[in-house]
């Protein structure tokens, strides 16, 4: 991690035009109203970020973490939870704050601070307990539109993307018939005059109803997967429907019958589709895996002085072996996920196997994960059922992060050789 004291590049300029304005007070920052927000952090928020930038901090995404971090405390996050309910107020917030163009070059509106600066806010996110997918999404989805190539005319939108002014967190690729098997997509998009027809059915879509545009993934004329952006709102014969889950990650149905849209919303090449998706599955598993080693961090983090103060038999129940091995263990597989994350990052930067390094860090940051939740269930006995302890909640997002097997299987091919077996 960058240490405070280095030399920054020219995007903190960029980051601080964005934050300072409303540190001198020339911008109202919009507060989250009728949000689950708490008194607590809306008088904090009354005070406008005072400490931010320059005077606590010295790190530009430290600053953006701890706004967002006050702003929005565990009972805003259990308010969104219990309602299964998108976190509008905390994704504003971040789009003020500059979070969403952190990826994107300063010619799309971002600031390029990198994946670096992402995985650093999206772990300390989590670890204070917040749910900071749909901020990665909309953070990281918008690069596959660059990726398309300079002739895609959607990178207009993206300095409105960067803002969250315009809103493009959903990539929906998945079938159901052939769910992993993404290369064997049944739908369809066929070319009629300067327009693509669409159809076919999608499934388990993130983010899908609070995006403006979908990015949806289908075979175009038989020639291979494309990507095509679809515009959620007006558009004839799209359809969404909402799939519950364990976890609230806003997943949803999508069903595209005859859905016509023009060529202009053709994402990149014919034929070149899973490409575009595939080169940016690197950043996504490093996206997750700060995900991953933030909720185990929370977790350990209140069972651990948990385990010192609450006393049972006359002492603490952390004194006892089946207590602190469980909280050791956990404290271990954090510090091994945090150190992959770290070597998946410098493979990110150095273009050095960042394919398989990335997948090492999310299978350590997934399996810290559930290690330090099963911990915290241990530590705080019948108080870890209680929604208002938190851990069963990051139980649940724990769950998501629990499906090995593809990356297993490309560490497989990748580092040991074996045949490929997906
Ligand atoms: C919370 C959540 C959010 C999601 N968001 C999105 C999204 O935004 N966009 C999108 O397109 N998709 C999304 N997905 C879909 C996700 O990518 C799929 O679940 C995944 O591709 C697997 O498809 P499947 O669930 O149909 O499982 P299947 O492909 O049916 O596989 C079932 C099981 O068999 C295993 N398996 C299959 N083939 C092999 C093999 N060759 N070797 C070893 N094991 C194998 C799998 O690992 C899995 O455990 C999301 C899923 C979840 C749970």
């Amino acid at each position: 991690m960058r240490r405070s004291g280095d030399a920054w590049p020219a995007p903190r300029q960029a980051l601080e035009a964005v934050i300072r304005p409303v540190l001198l007070g020339e911008k109202e920052l919009r507060l989250p109203v009728g949000d689950a927000c708490s008194a607590d952090a809306k008088a904090w928020h009354g005070k406008r970020i005072r400490h931010v930038m320059g005077t606590a901090h010295d790190h530009p995404v430290d600053s953006i973490a701890d706004a967002l971090i006050r702003s929005f405390d565990q009972s805003y996050w259990l308010a969104i939870d219990e309602k299964r309910a998108f976190p509008d107020a905390f994704f504003a917030l971040a789009g003020e704050l500059g979070v969403f163009g952190m990826l994107l070059p300063e010619s799309s509106g971002g600031t390029a601070l990198g994946p670096r600066a992402i995985a650093r806010l999206v772990l300390r996110l989590h670890e204070a307990g917040a749910d900071a997918t749909s901020l990665s999404a909309q953070a990281l989805l918008p690069l596959i539109v660059l990726r398309g190539g300079p002739e895609v005319p959607l990178r207009e939108a993206l300095p409105r993307v960067a803002t969250g002014a315009v809103r493009m967190m959903a990539v929906a690729a998945t079938e159901p018939d052939s769910g992993l098997e993404v290369s064997k997509l049944a739908t369809t998009a066929v070319a009629d005059g300067s327009n693509w027809v669409l159809r076919g059915a999608k499934i388990y879509i993130s983010f899908a109803m609070q995006s403006d545009w979908l990015m949806v993934l289908a075979d175009a004329n038989g020639a291979g997967p494309t990507l095509f952006a679809v515009p959620r709102e007006g558009t004839k014969g799209l359809e969404l429907r909402p799939l519950a889950m364990i976890a609230n990650r806003h997943t949803t149905m999508v069903f595209l019958d005859d859905v016509s849209i023009p060529d202009a919303f053709r994402l990149g090449p014919v034929g070149k589709g899973l490409t575009q998706l595939a080169d940016g599955f690197s950043l996504r598993r490093i996206a997750a895996s700060a995900e991953a080693i933030g909720n185990a961090k929370f977790c350990l983090g209140r069972a651990a002085p948990y385990a010192i103060e609450r006393k049972v038999f006359g002492r603490p129940i952390g004194a006892n072996q089946g207590v602190q091995y469980p909280l050791a263990q956990a404290a271990v597989a954090i510090h091994a996920a945090e150190l992959a994350l770290e070597d998946a990052l410098v493979a990110f930067e150095t273009r050095d196997r960042a394919n398989e390094r990335s997948a090492m860090a999310r299978l350590l940051a997934g399996s810290a994960a559930e290690v330090a939740v099963k911990a915290a269930f241990t530590t705080f006995g019948g108080m870890a059922l209680a929604v208002e302890a938190h851990i069963e909640r990051k139980l649940r997002e724990s769950t998501v992060h629990s499906f090995d097997n593809l990356l297993l299987g490309l560490v497989a091919e990748r580092v040991l050789h074996l045949p490929r077996g997906y």
